[in-house]
């Protein structure tokens, strides 16, 4: 189990340095965790209007080196992104 708050300093190094690979290196692992806390994985369904787990949600880093995660509503099978760390 990694120490969330260590890689949370390293992710402001790599922030302030502009290290775009490690800070998406670091953000990976940082959702991964995050994940498996289980604590980013409700998202808002467009379609439904209303607040959902999100089904299979993976994170992933986008093009800009923001974390998010997506998904699919477990209602009605809407894919559903969440921009963020939680
Ligand atoms: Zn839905």
């Amino acid at each position: 189990m990694y120490k969330i708050k260590q890689f949370k300093q390293i992710r402001q190094n790599a922030v302030q340095s502009g290290k775009i690979e490690l800070l998406k290196k670091v953000n990976n692992v940082l959702l991964i965790e995050l994940y498996n806390n289980q604590s980013m994985t409700i998202g808002y369904c467009v379609k439904c209007r209303d607040k959902r787990d999100i089904q299979g949600a993976k994170p992933y880093t986008m093009k800009n080196g923001k974390p998010a995660v997506k998904g699919t509503c477990p209602t009605c099978s809407t894919a559903i992104f969440r921009i963020g760390r939680g």
